[in-house]
């Protein structure tokens, strides 16, 4: 990573871990958040954001690609053009994530992702792997391929770990499986996040596999049973188990606003996390694009398969926080705190990522009045900027 100057953020707002605080300065030094602070007086230059709100860079712990590229490309190009796309819309860190493909497709992919795991893009810098993909059942398939589906066995397991080399940091899978426990503790001991989904598991079977060490629900509510007041499924299993972490697409199509809100509502602002699920055509025009092993149709945004089963997303988490705001009522810090601090939290790293605090990561997304954003500095490195930012940053990085 190059060495960057040292140098002052001033912005109107800062998205600190602990509040949101007006007119104060960011201290960022060698890459990391040094101290925030009311007043300066040292000679260390200072980047004025005006109007501009500062917030932890966001990270997209689900996402299976953007701008025509696809993780299940298994290719560095695709990598690097998905990071440089997350960047744009403040991403700082996010997990490849595949898609049920053909099994060596499947190994090349998670290849790919822990190489750039070992040498990291420029934009959003990769986390890790997260297999979606296989280890379904055909009832809430979405746009998964059952031809593909594999028995949920140990050496399977071992061979994406295997692949992946080191970066695997999720696993999700039907927990009605044959070998289910088995293997949600084999994950578990291997450092490996079991979640579940894709799934026609009913509420004692997902209480089972929470039990045996499973972290939650894949986009909670879509690929799985929902609530019926006679039958909870999947969803009022995870959505009732405190401990348990559900993902969130809050692009207003994957759920009402009213279930956002009960979400909320049950989840407050630990475990419940904000994800794109966002694919190829991500930041392109609608169209028909491929996603695996199946063709889908984005019209006005929302993509589906053929059998009309929604097919991930085109969101972005800066949309996604928005409608979390206006559709959900939820406060904006924890909104902002849903695409950063719980996912880190999630994901083992808010030792150093997820929040503006000293000692941490100097990852921040700049956003405007409207969470649109204008820029993004990964480890006090410009990663994105629009025209008028990056001239503000012009004699630093
Ligand atoms: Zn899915």
């Amino acid at each position: 990573m190059q060495k960057t100057t040292d140098y002052y953020l001033h912005a109107k707002q800062i998205f600190s871990e602990t509040g949101i605080v007006n007119e104060h300065f960011i201290l960022v030094e060698n890459g990391q958040v040094s101290r925030l602070t009311k007043e300066v007086n040292d000679g260390i230059p200072v980047v004025e954001l005006g109007n501009l709100r500062v917030l932890p860079g966001f990270l997209d712990l689900h996402i299976h690609g953007r701008e025509g590229c696809d993780i299940m490309d298994a290719k560095r190009e695709s990598i690097d053009k998905i990071s440089n796309s997350l960047a744009k819309h403040g991403v700082v860190g996010f997990l490849g994530t595949t898609v049920t493909s053909t099994w060596d497709n499947t190994l090349a992919a998670f290849a790919a992702i822990g190489e750039a795991y070992q040498n990291q893009p420029r934009g959003a810098q990769v986390l890790g792997a997260y297999n979606e993909g296989l280890f379904f059942t055909e009832d809430h398939k979405g746009a998964h391929d059952e031809k593909y589906f594999l028995p949920l066995t140990l050496a399977n397991i071992d061979a994406i770990i295997d692949a992946a080399q080191g970066a695997l940091k999720v696993m999700a899978l039907a927990p009605e499986l044959p070998n289910s426990d088995e293997v949600i503790r084999y994950l578990v001991s291997k450092g490996v996040r079991p979640m579940l989904g894709h799934t026609n598991a009913d509420f004692q079977q997902t209480c089972d596999a929470l039990h045996a060490g499973a972290c939650g629900g894949v986009h909670v509510f879509n690929g799985m049973k929902g609530i019926h007041h006679r039958d909870p499924g999947t969803a009022g299993a995870v959505l009732l188990d405190k401990d348990a972490y559900v993902e969130v697409i809050a692009d207003g199509i994957h759920l009402h606003p009213a279930i956002l809100e009960m979400i909320y509502r049950l989840k407050g602002d630990k475990k419940m996390g904000l994800i794109s699920d966002c694919i190829v055509a991500g930041g392109l025009n609608d169209g028909t694009y491929r996603l695996g092993m199946l063709d889908v149709n984005v019209v006005d945004g929302v993509a589906r398969t053929e059998g009309g089963s929604l097919a991930g997303s085109t969101l972005t988490l800066e949309r996604a926080i928005l409608n979390l705001i206006t559709l959900a009522k939820v406060p904006p810090l924890e909104a902002v705190h849903m695409a950063s601090l719980i996912p880190a939290c999630f994901l083992g790293v808010d030792d150093t990522l997820g929040s503006i605090s000293a000692g941490k990561r100097a990852c921040f997304a700049i956003v405007n009045d409207e969470f649109q954003v204008q820029g993004t500095i990964v480890d006090g490195r410009l990663a994105f900027a629009t025209e008028v930012l990056a001239e503000r940053f012009s004699n630093l990085i």
